[in-house]
């Protein structure tokens, strides 16, 4: 055997070993989903079991070197790994905004001193990020946010308000995009700073939204001192941080279809009300399927473009939109194919896999918005892949 297949076999059996069975199924609720952090909380044993024993080997962040709280492993074993326990059907054991966004953008530009300070308590789900750059202004055109910064001695002097921030009342940290230069031109005013959300003058807000039930927050920050050590990439130069940070999103957001998000098995569920469904139903999910397969091999084939050595960078908008755009479509046709009996997200009288296919074509429809709306992607892909001119 070769030094990759000793290592896939190894990982195998120690996923067999000790990913408990509880941990094999799909989530099929953001509830259900562990995220790090003072606020840390499990539903299971089985889970806090999987969070500890993954955490405990790196394998939060299997890629980043050991001295930053990694696992350190090469991209091939890295792949390998994610491949095995996506056949074993593995959960992701934890969600941390931090691992996926910032700490690969921390590792690339960040100091030897602001790496140290934040990468090891991230790889050890010890800390929770949430992401400040969205404001009441400043959505699809981001680079028109108010958020002042302005320094004072050794610190900066926030004031201003986010919004949708995403878990913003359990986060301990949060990374946000600032303006600390309001005379230049937009994106070249603007630093992308990282803030103690305990600090003395942030207030959090969740947002009611119809459902009774918010993941997002509005944030305020009245006079809030942030250490001018704190700003990562270098002053004024947020926005190029800010796009770094948001490939790797729009990457992140790309692998949903790898277990990354909540998800259920299409076709089992659809098979039941296929037998009765007529020949045009049939073919429109089988259309779904091989279109979720086709998009599968694409990330494989990108990520052997990436070990490779090959130029990748762009592609993540492309993926981020077909991939969000595809799982929006497949349950919306699921929804369909179940007629009233895909129409309510909890309560009596419908199954548990009823209720969850409601709620993930609910909750597809914020893939296509969150990480950039489907056609800012497009307007991307227009510009930075294809060239093409504004
Ligand atoms: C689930 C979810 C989680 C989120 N979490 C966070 C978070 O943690 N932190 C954070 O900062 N933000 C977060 N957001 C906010 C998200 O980044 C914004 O909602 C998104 O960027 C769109 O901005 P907007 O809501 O202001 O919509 P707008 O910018 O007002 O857009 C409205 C519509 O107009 C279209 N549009 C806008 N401009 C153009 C254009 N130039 N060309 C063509 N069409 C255009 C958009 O595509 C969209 O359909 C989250 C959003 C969602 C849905």
């Amino acid at each position: 055997m070769t030094e990759i297949e000793t290592f896939r076999a190894e990982v195998r059996q120690w996923l067999e070993a000790d990913c408990p069975p509880s941990m094999r199924t799909p989530i099929t609720s953001s509830e259900e989903m562990v995220s790090g952090g003072s606020h840390i909380s499990f539903r299971s044993e089985e889970q806090r079991l999987w969070f500890e024993r993954m955490r405990d080997r790196g394998w939060f962040a299997p890629g980043w070197p050991k001295v930053y709280g990694g696992g350190g492993l090469s991209p091939r074993e890295q792949r390998a790994l994610e491949q095995e326990m996506l056949a074993l059907g593995c959960r992701q054991p934890q969600y941390n905004l931090g691992i996926w966004m910032l700490g690969p953008v921390l590792l690339e530009i960040g100091t030897e001193e602001q790496k140290l300070e934040h990468l090891p308590r991230m790889a050890r789900g010890e800390v929770r990020w949430c992401q400040g750059f969205s404001e009441p202004n400043a959505g699809s055109d981001l680079a028109s946010l108010r958020t002042a910064a302005v320094l004072d001695g050794d610190a900066y002097v926030i004031n201003g308000q986010k919004i949708w921030t995403s878990h913003g009342d359990k986060a301990d940290w949060m990374y946000a995009l600032v303006r600390t230069d309001p005379q230049a031109k937009k994106q070249l005013g603007i630093s992308f700073i990282l803030l103690d959300m305990k600090s003395p003058g942030v207030t959090v807000r969740p947002i009611e939204l119809i459902s009774g039930k918010s993941e997002f927050c509005e944030v305020f920050f009245d006079n809030v001192r942030v250490p001018a050590k704190n700003v990562l990439g270098g002053v004024n130069q947020g926005w190029g941080v800010a796009k770094k940070l948001l490939d790797h999103e729009r990457a992140a957001m790309s692998k949903f279809s790898e277990g990354g998000a909540p998800s259920l098995d299409a076709l089992a569920v659809a098979a039941p009300y296929l037998v009765e469904a007529g020949p045009v139903w049939r073919d429109r999910m089988a259309g779904a399927l091989m279109d979720q397969h086709a998009f599968a091999l694409s990330v494989r084939r990108l990520n052997e473009m990436a070990l490779a050595r090959e130029d990748v960078a762009g592609l993540s908008s492309i993926m981020k939109l077909v991939q969000t755009e595809q799982e929006s479509a497949k349950y919306e046709l699921l929804q369909q194919l179940m007629g009233q009996r895909g129409l309510s997200p909890e309560g009596e009288g419908f199954a548990a896999e009823e209720q969850a296919v409601c709620r993930l074509w609910l909750y597809t429809k914020s893939y296509t918005i969150a990480g950039g709306a489907s056609e800012i992607q497009l307007n991307i892909i227009a510009r930075r892949v294809l060239g093409l001119p504004t």
